[in-house]
Parts: structure tokens; sequence; C-alpha cells
């Protein structure tokens, strides 16, 4: 086990100790200066460790440090970052604080199975840890009081490695803690901070971990502890990876342990999120709470709802967890007595009319007075899929209503054209992101400008793409094919499409491979020819996952595709930034109404990637006609083969009539004025709206607020 000891081995020299203090907190990420500045104390390093500051500083090596501090200009920029990193946490001037004087003070316990706040942290899956990344830089940004509980999984996701076939091979490594920007919390003796979570009849021993985002701490939660048997000390080994009873076994501590963990740091939120059904245990602890101090049930349930946000976040059946009975009365016989009922009227807080077992989902929708789906559409799915918990109601009136997801500008947006915003938007941009008045001037940008630096952008995809495929030959031997799969052949000036998603069967990853020779004559159309870029991750126990994967990896590798399809291996926080800002479009094609939001379309839409999307999560509000293209019908088709036919035409369609005749009309500069028209309109309409400032806004107002109008 770690100790904090471990933490204090830092050989930094005195005038430069604070890096250590800027790279153990995230801030440093969203920041271009202090990006730069990492940068800038050894640049191979930092490309070398993927951008990681605490690797950067423990491997630089003593005599640079020597010359940085001899360098006036370097020191000066220092002292800059640091002031305004200061100035960052010290302010208690943000808006949150004008917006919600009422809430001075208090605190809001945010609770998720997965955060994703840097590719070097694997805690995070996908879209929703990312989200709940999003969620807490933004959260710190504004003021926001925030409170982050989840898990640090000693060994994190999958991480993905494609086999010269192509199937996804599942790799787990465990976290090394030194290069890992996350410090162990200690507890009021000066030990680790180790607290005791009951676990069906015995006790499972909790060690916590605590991220710095910004001014949002989040703490985690490790079994990994001395004292637990092994089979404890595995229970948060994974994220996603084990089997039923280790999932549920995760759920109780999240929940349960999570609310324990607040009381331990002495932090009392007076509003609880739980971010999608994982953590939903922590309503009943917080009902158990209340019981065991005297109040009635009806008492404990009222004031717990009134306190407490729920967030649903899919409306994919599989999205939703559902233990058996039996499971949940194992664990919780010695629970329900706390809470004055017996067994069936426990059963009955967590079960869907009709239907037995124990629904997570259920649970925190019952129990949480605050409930939010992720996107106008998905909120009215939401209410159809859930309306047997309110039957007495219309389904309009189910009480669930929405706050589209958006993501963070600062995280998302590259840092050149970050720059470019703030040389024609104003220094501000980035204070009001949701304000349209900024927005509506991205059309002073000069067409050059944007086409030049999203140019450079796509280059720099490609370069990065080329060297993640060198490094694997030249260290692995791989298969040569398996270089040119990963992009090696791709052509800097040809029309680029990024396609990259979990491979998850209703995301239809392989719809574009639906005609292959129609799309064969796209892709080698001698003067516009079209090129595709996937990413993605299969969930490690899909194979039907696995096998789209194959699918897509098969004809990278086929010389018939000339190297002009390209797979991106292990998916994840690094490598969407340089697609979501390096690709020239972006393509989603679920089936609808199945895509809760979708964020990464927002991400490319920032940057000034147009979609090409199905009208369904995000899209189906952000589209406006004139921000990218519409595939199939508002409301979609329906599933079948026949609908994948059409939505497959549709596609083809609207590629060869409008998106290629576009992307290739340029003007005697080369610049294609009408696709750059698009791009800007797509910065325009998706940074005002689909940020995640505007997103955590919303949540405040409508959902934190204790005075907030909630559908009731
Ligand atoms: C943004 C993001 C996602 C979410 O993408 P969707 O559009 O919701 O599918 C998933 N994975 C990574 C690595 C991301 O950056």
């Amino acid at each position: 086990m770690v100790t904090p000891d471990a933490f204090h081995d830092w050989n930094l020299p005195e005038k430069l100790s604070r890096l250590k203090d800027l790279s153990y907190n995230l801030w440093w990420s969203w920041q271009p200066e202090a990006r730069a500045l990492f940068k800038e104390i050894d640049r191979t390093l930092w490309s070398e460790t993927y951008h990681n500051p605490v690797t950067l500083l423990r491997n630089v090596p003593r005599a640079r440090l020597d010359d940085l501090m001899a360098d006036g200009a370097f020191m000066g920029r220092y002292q800059a970052v640091m002031a305004s990193f200061d100035q960052y946490m010290n302010s208690k001037d943000t808006w949150f604080s004008k917006a919600h004087p009422e809430m001075n003070g208090q605190n809001i316990g945010y609770f998720s199975a997965e955060f994703g706040v840097h590719h070097s942290l694997r805690i995070y899956s996908g879209g929703l840890g990312i989200l709940a990344g999003d969620h807490c830089k933004a959260a710190s940004d504004l003021g926001v009081p925030l409170v982050g509980i989840g898990f640090m999984y000693p060994q994190g996701y999958v991480q993905q490695r494609i086999s010269s076939d192509g199937w996804q091979q599942n790799v787990y490594e465990p976290v090394d803690w030194g290069s890992s920007p996350v410090r162990p919390v200690v507890g009021p003796t000066g030990g680790r901070m180790v607290l005791d979570v009951p676990l069906g009849r015995g006790t499972v021993k909790v060690a916590v971990w605590r991220i710095q985002v910004g001014r949002v701490p989040l703490y985690l939660m490790d079994t990994n502890v001395e004292g637990n048997s092994p089979s404890d000390r595995e229970i948060s080994g994974r994220l996603y990876g084990g089997d039923r009873t280790t999932r549920l076994r995760q759920e109780i501590i999240l929940g349960i342990g999570g609310v324990r963990l607040l009381r331990a740091l002495g932090i009392q939120p007076e509003m609880f999120h739980a971010n999608e059904g994982h953590s939903s245990f922590l309503f009943l602890e917080l009902v158990r709470e209340k019981v065991s101090s005297g109040k009635s049930l009806d008492e404990a349930q009222r004031e717990v709802s009134a306190m407490s946000v729920f967030t649903t976040h899919t409306p994919v059946e599989a999205g939703h967890d559902v233990f058996a009975e039996e499971m949940i009365s194992e664990y919780f016989s010695d629970y329900w007595p706390q809470l004055k009922v017996e067994r069936e009227q426990f059963l009955d807080f967590a079960r869907v009319p009709g239907h037995t077992g124990w629904n997570m989902t259920a649970l925190a929708l019952k129990l949480a007075g605050r409930r939010n789906a992720v996107s106008r559409r998905h909120g009215q799915v939401s209410r159809e899929m859930w309306k047997s918990l309110w039957p007495s109601r219309p389904v309009d009136d189910v009480p669930i209503s929405h706050v589209t997801n958006g993501v963070h500008l600062t995280t998302w947006v590259q840092q050149d054209l970050s720059y470019i915003f703030e040389r024609y938007l104003g220094e501000g941009w980035r204070t009001h992101q949701d304000d349209a008045a900024v927005w509506s001037k991205v059309a002073s940008i000069p067409d050059e400008v944007l086409w030049m630096q999203h140019n450079r952008n796509k280059s720099q995809l490609m370069q990065t793409m080329r060297a993640r495929a060198r490094k694997r030959w030249m260290a692995e031997h791989s298969d040569p094919t398996q270089a040119l799969a990963a992009g090696a052949l791709l052509d800097q000036s040809a029309l680029t499409i990024g396609f990259a998603r979990r491979f998850a069967g209703y995301k239809r990853a392989t719809l574009i491979l639906h005609d292959i020779e129609r799309l064969k004559k796209m892709l080698f159309d001698p003067w516009r020819p079209v090129q595709l870029v996937f990413a993605g991750k299969a969930h490690p126990a899909d194979d039907g996952g696995k096998a789209l994967i194959q699918q897509v990896y098969r004809l990278a590798k086929d010389p018939a595709f000339g190297g002009r399809i390209a797979f991106v291996e292990d998916y994840d926080m690094h490598v969407a930034r340089y697609l979501v800002q390096g690709v020239d479009m972006w393509l989603n094609n679920p089936l609808a109404p199945l895509e809760a939001c979708g964020t990464s379309g927002e991400k490319a839409g920032a940057n000034g990637v147009p979609n090409f999307s199905v009208l369904d999560g995000w899209w189906e509000e952000g589209y406006n006609g004139a921000n990218g293209w519409p595939i199939g019908a508002a409301g979609g088709r329906g599933s079948g083969p026949a609908a994948d036919a059409a939505d497959a035409e549709d596609i083809y369609d609207t590629l060869n009539k409008k998106i290629i005749p576009l992307y290739y009309d340029r003007d005697e500069h080369h610049i294609p004025r009408g696709w750059v028209k698009v791009m800007k309109e797509s910065i325009r309409s998706v940074a005002s709206v689909y940020g995640a400032s505007r997103m955590v806004k919303d949540y405040c107002n409508n959902l934190y607020a204790p005075n907030a109008v909630v559908c009731r």
C-alpha cells in the first residue's frame, strides 16, 4: 500500500517547488499558459509522457531545471502562471456566489462511478465519466461548491490492443501511483484515512484518495487495503470489470460508503446528486440516517427527496443495473430493520411495477425528488420509459425534466484555436462561454485564419497517428499492415470523416460500410477522395462489439482500401482530443432514440468540425439547417435491416450531393468558402449552447437551488 510519505520524495529546487502543487491540480490541464509551461520544461518528455506533468517533473534532469532557473523569461512565465493559479483558487467573486447567495457556505455531493478528468487517470470508460469530469471542471470555474465522490480503480478501465486479425485484446495495467496526480487522504490521527463500510454481514475497509480539479475535490475510494480479504481487496479493482456480485458490492460502497466518507471528512452537503444509477444507494443511506435519528420513514423520505438530484443517462435497457432480489436480500437483511421496514416493503423501493428485480434507476427515481434526463429528446424518452412509476399521470407529467449535456470548452477546444477565439471574440470568451453575443463574433474570424488552423489541427492528428503506429511497430515488431491500419497512409488533403465511440450495437459503427462498392468509389474518387478514421473500444465482455471492430479493422488492413480507412487503437481522452479537433467532419449514426445525448459531436462542433448525424440526442435540438447535416428523418426510422439500409442510403446521398462537393469547392486561394461558413456556424451555434458552463448553470438554477421549480 502506498503511504503518504511516498508522495514527499520530490526533488524540485526550492525556486520551482510550486510546480508540484500545479501538477497535482488538474487546473493546469485546461490552462493554455500552464500547459505551455510544462511543455517548455522538456518538450520531448512532455510528449513521451502523454502530457503528464507528474511524470515529467519526476524525470526531468536536474541540469535542465538549473538552466530554467537561470532563464529570466521562463521564471517570469512561471511566476505569472502561479499568480493566476492562486487567483483562481482564492477568488470569492464567482458566478455562483452572485447567482446563488442563498447557498453560500453549502456543499453539493456529486456521486459518479467514473470520472474522466485527464487521460492519465484511467478511472473512466467513456461518455458518462467524461461528462462527470467536465461537470466538475465547469463547477470549479463557476465557483459551484461541488465535492465529487467516486472510486479509485487500481487497474482502471480496459486498455485496448488490436491483434493482427482485428480482435480487441483487453489489457489492464496497475495504476502507477507515483505518476498520477492523486494523493492519499490522511485521517485525523495522521495515518491514512481508512473507513469501515458495512457490506452484507461484514465490513470492508476503504482507503481514500484525493484528486483536485481546480477548486473541486474528488474523493475516491479503494478497497485494496491491508486487512481486507483477498476478494474484498478486488472489489474496486476495475471499472465495469467484475461479475454481478462485484458490481453490487461496488455500488454499495459507492453509495453507502460514499455518504459515510463525506461524514468522516466532516462534509455535510445540503444537496446530493447521483450521476446515473450506480450510486443510487446513497439515497437509501440518507433515509436510513434520518430514520435512525428518530424520524418516521415518511418524514425521512420527504426530507431526502427534497435534497436529492438524480440524472438518468441512457435509454438502453442494459444500461440500467438490475440485481436479483435474493442477492439484495443477502446483502441487506441487516439494513432493512434499520429503516424499520420488512423485506417486501424494502424490495418495493426499487421495483418497477409488473417486474421483479432490484432496479437501481427505479430506486433513484423513487427516492430523489429532482430528476433529469440529458437532452430534450431523452427527456421525452425517459418519461415514456418510466411512466409506470407514476401510473396516475399522463406521460407528459411524469416528473423527469432534462438538462442537455455540454462539454468543458477549455478542455476540448484546440489550444491555438482558443487563441484565435481570444483575438476575434475577445479575452473574455472563456468567462462568457454561454453568451450568444460573444459567439456571434465568430463571423469576424477571417476564413483563411480558420481554415489554416483547421489544417494544422488535421496535420497534428495525422502526425500523432503515425507516431503511435511507428512506436508500436518498433517496440513490438507488429505486423506492418497494422501500421497501415493505424493510419500511416492517410492523405492530409482528403476529406476526412471521423467516427469514434464505444462499439456497442446501437451505435452502428459499420453503417457507412453498408454498400462497400459505393463507399469504395467515394474513397477513390481521383479528384475528391474521402477517408475514414475510426476509434473506439468494445466493453471487455461484449463479443458483438468486438466483431464490429474486427469488421472495420479488416477493411483498414485490406489493400483494396489502400489505407483510406484507419483505426486508432485505445480511444481515450488523449486520442479523442486529436480526433475531434483534427478530422474534417464528425459522423454519428446511432439507432434513434437510443443516444441519450452524445457529447463527442459537441466537442467536434465547437472546434469547427461540423456534425453529420442522426437527429437524436443533442443534435435533435442542436441542428439548425446551417451548422452541419442530418441523417434520416427526425425521430428516426425505427430499427431493423430496412431502416439501416435507408439510413445508409441517406448517408451516401448527402455525402455525394452536398458534403463532398462543398468541401472540394475551392476559390483561387484554395479555400472552401462554403465549407468554412458551415465551420463557423458550427462553432457559433455549438459552443454557445453546448458548453459545460451552460449545463452546470442549468443544474444550479433548475435542480440544485433549494427554491428551484422542479417538476413534481
Ligand atoms: C467525449 C467522449 C466520449 C463520449 O462520446 P459520445 O459522443 O457520447 O459517444 C467517449 N469517449 C471519449 C474518450 C470521449 O472523449
